[in-house]
């Protein structure tokens, strides 16, 4: 008998045997993991394993049903290793591995953590009678170095309500994260990827890219990041797209280079800053609210603002780095913005913040003039002067 959920998922199990769930016929893959007849997590990650070795031409385990934590290792894959829709019940951990084809978890839902790359030391936890023991891992650093993945590294529509991290290795398609939902924390670290699609993403936890250059395109385009989003060290060598996206947390993006352009297009901004990032093109700015961005570092030379609106006190722009304060929330609370930074301790700080402030002003002075900003170039210049 066949599996009765075959054909939903391209009958690749079609030979496999089935057991009988509740009058039906299903494979081990796609039998539900309460089914009795199911092999237990030990039994059934040596399947998976035996399966992958076994086939040269890439292995499919589309929509199967992983009932226990799983962790791949030293494998190798000659064509795409698809693991879409399925359901990992347990952590999934992906190392020291090459896959000469995509690596896909497209529509997967992980109720546990993800966890795809290097491992960083050899060794790993294991839980006896409740304590946790470390044990070094037979073979040592060398034999866990690598990972390699030709095409891509595939996530969307996956749903996953554990961590999910993303650390040393490199891929020569893209990495696709377009509609993923992360509730934790995600973390791309150490990765050297054609594109990243990110696209629709859903972040409710925070977000961290940690030196990870991207040779193509970087689209962010409509998604949510819901807490603290930090971009360091990154390389990115093509476009990067923020239309429509929303962070409704911090935005720190610290010493990145974009080497074309940038654009924030009806970005929602919530507190933002860009502290040593380098521009080779511009970050364009386009109908983006700039009332908790700071200036302060920026390469606001490579910044072209259109249609933005500025942070207003009693009828003129000034930017929040005049506050003295990290956060636009509390700017209501201030009779006059300039005592901010006078109020600071000593005189040697205060003349310091002020000459660094009143440098920020005349650049930005100097760009408002350049973009036959007047009006602005006003602001900025009574500022400059009071600083
Ligand atoms: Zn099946």
């Amino acid at each position: 008998m066949r599996c009765c959920v075959a054909h939903e998922y391209g009958n690749w199990c079609h030979d496999e045997a089935t057991i009988d769930v509740k009058g039906k016929p299903f494979c081990v893959y796609h039998a539900p993991s309460d089914a009795s007849e199911k092999p237990n997590g030990k039994e059934f990650y040596r399947l998976v394993q035996d399966r992958i070795r076994d086939e040269d031409n890439g292995c499919v385990f589309d929509g199967t049903i992983f009932p226990k934590s799983i962790s791949l290792r030293s494998f190798e894959v000659n064509g795409t290793l698809s693991f879409e829709r399925c359901q990992f019940e347990g952590n999934l951990s992906f190392y020291s591995s090459s896959v000469r084809g995509d690596l896909s978890f497209r529509g997967a839902t992980f109720f546990k953590k993800v966890s795809i790359g290097e491992d960083v030391n050899t060794k790993s936890s294991t839980r006896t009678n409740g304590c946790y023991q470390t044990t070094q891992v037979p073979g040592g650093v060398q034999a866990l170095v690598s990972l390699t993945i030709d095409g891509d590294v595939r996530f969307e529509d996956a749903i996953i309500h554990g961590s999910f991290t993303l650390k040393k290795f490199s891929n020569g398609g893209k990495i696709n994260l377009s509609s993923i939902a992360a509730t934790r924390r995600a973390s791309l670290s150490k990765i050297s990827t054609g594109e990243l699609e990110c696209e629709n993403a859903y972040f409710q936890n925070v977000v961290r890219l940690l030196d990870v250059v991207i040779a193509g395109k970087a689209d962010f385009n409509r998604a949510k990041f819901n807490a603290f989003a930090t971009i360091i060290r990154c390389d990115f060598r093509d476009l990067v797209y923020f239309s429509s996206t929303e962070f409704n947390s911090r935005l720190r993006i610290r010493n990145s280079r974009f080497k074309e352009t940038a654009l924030f297009e009806r970005t929602k901004l919530t507190e933002a800053s860009f502290p040593l990032c380098h521009f080779g093109e511009h970050a364009v700015f386009s109908d983006v609210d700039l009332k908790a961005v700071s200036f302060a570092r920026a390469p606001i030379e490579s910044f072209y603002f259109v249609g933005c609106n500025w942070l207003q006190f009693k009828g003129r722009a000034i930017t929040i780095d005049v506050l003295g304060l990290k956060s636009s929330r509390k700017y209501e609370k201030i009779p006059s913005p300039l005592p901010a930074v006078r109020s600071l301790p000593g005189k040697d700080q205060r003349n310091a913040s002020a000459k660094k402030l009143g440098e920020l002003y005349r650049r930005l002075k100097r760009l408002a003039r350049i973009e036959n900003d007047e009006l602005l170039a006003s602001d900025w210049h009574y500022l400059e002067k009071r600083c």
